[in-house]
């Protein structure tokens, strides 16, 4: 058995409980054993910190939260042959089926059977963890280990943002967290004309400036649709990124997209929307991309190309570090939107 410290979502009320939990050293055949060095927290995590609707639904405990980390390989199933032990490894959280329709045809990012780590079954907030080898993505140690842990969620921004071309567009990202800060960037090195940000936090306006938004909108102080008419000769933006979950923001967002535009959708909601999509989106012969996740490995390796070779700066998002022990400190932070994103050291 290994004995090791985890944050345990222990009975069905907000917090966590860090505490010693044992974990069987068997592994699968196909199964990896990695020691975690550093995991960091997403907005997942906070539902479930806070245990909302969302997460009372969802959640059995108890379990291990957590999805996002970089450890090392410890040890390997018998049949595991694309990663060896002391490799740095980062990984895919949503675990695909390899059997389904969408697995079997090349789209295992959107696998009908998918398993999300920390949700569905035991996660990272802990020294170890057991996962299959195909989520796993070799990486090497030129890639600073902070970024390393943080390349989950920047997939994500990479793959909202690079699913449809941006060089010479005109793009507005709703909501500047963590997501839509890497966006900034990622539009900007992608030829992007001119990035328009919408953000009410006075934290997050701050990192989207460092990030290189070239406009920020507060949608508190100011109209976002007409600020961004006014500075896009009227037309609107080409391409709209949500990335804040918020219905206003949204509909703004549309609004401002020019007839027969492009968006990009990652942005989850707390309920169902209403709003005139007629007029907002099918006669304005918009294209819309849902974003679940990142594409298996396309994604991946793009984050590890970007990241390897400095062409993306993450360290104005990743603001802060703590030790696992001070993980109320880092959720706490979190949950006053006073962060980037916040990683607890493991190891
Ligand atoms: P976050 O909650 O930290 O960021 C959302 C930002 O939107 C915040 O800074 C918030 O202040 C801002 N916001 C709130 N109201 C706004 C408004 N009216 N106009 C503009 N901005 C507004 O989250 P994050 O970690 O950066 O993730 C971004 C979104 O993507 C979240 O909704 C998250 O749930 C979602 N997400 C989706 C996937 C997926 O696979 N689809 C994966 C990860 C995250
Ligand atoms: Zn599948």
């Amino acid at each position: 058995m290994i004995k090791m410290r985890a944050l345990v979502k222990e009975k069905p009320e907000p917090g966590f409980v860090l505490k010693e939990v044992q974990m069987s050293e068997n592994l699968e055949p196909d199964e990896v054993l990695v020691k975690i060095k550093n995991v960091s927290i997403c907005g997942t995590d906070l539902h479930i910190y806070r245990w909302d609707e969302w997460a009372q639904k969802k959640i059995k405990t108890p379990q291990i939260d957590g999805h996002e980390f970089v450890g090392e390989v410890a040890d390997i199933g018998s049949q595991v042959s694309m990663v060896k032990k002391g490799d740095t490894v980062v990984s895919e959280t949503h675990i695909p089926c390899k059997h389904c329709i969408q697995c079997r045809t090349g789209r295992m990012h959107v696998c009908k059977n998918l398993e999300i780590l920390g949700v569905d079954r035991d996660g990272v907030f802990a020294e170890y963890v057991k996962v299959p080898e195909i989520v796993l993505w070799k990486i090497d140690k030129s890639i600073p280990i902070d970024f390393a842990s943080v390349m989950e969620p920047f997939g994500n921004a990479i793959h909202t943002s690079l699913v449809t071309e941006l060089t010479g567009k005109n793009v507005l990202i709703t909501g500047a967290g963590p997501i839509g800060a890497m966006a900034i960037a990622i539009a900007k090195h992608a030829g992007a004309a001119k990035v328009i940000v919408s953000e009410p936090k006075e934290y997050r306006i701050e990192l989207a400036k460092k990030m290189g938004a070239d406009l920020i909108i507060n949608p508190q102080t100011d109209s976002v649709i007409d600020k961004v008419l006014k500075n896009t000769d009227g037309n609107g933006v080409d391409v709209l990124l949500e990335m804040s979950g918020n219905e206003k923001a949204f509909r703004d967002g549309l609004e401002v997209v020019t007839n027969g535009g492009e968006v990009s959708l990652l942005g989850v909601f707390s309920g169902n929307l209403s709003f005139d999509i007629n007029g907002l989106f099918t006669f304005k012969g918009l294209t819309l991309h849902g974003i679940t996740g990142r594409k298996m490995f396309e994604t991946w390796n793009i984050a590890t190309n970007l990241l390897k070779n400095k062409i993306i700066d993450l360290s104005p998002v990743v603001t802060h570090k703590f030790k696992l022990e001070d993980w109320q400190k880092g959720f706490e932070i979190m949950n006053k939107g006073e962060s980037g994103k916040v990683i607890l050291q493991v190891e």
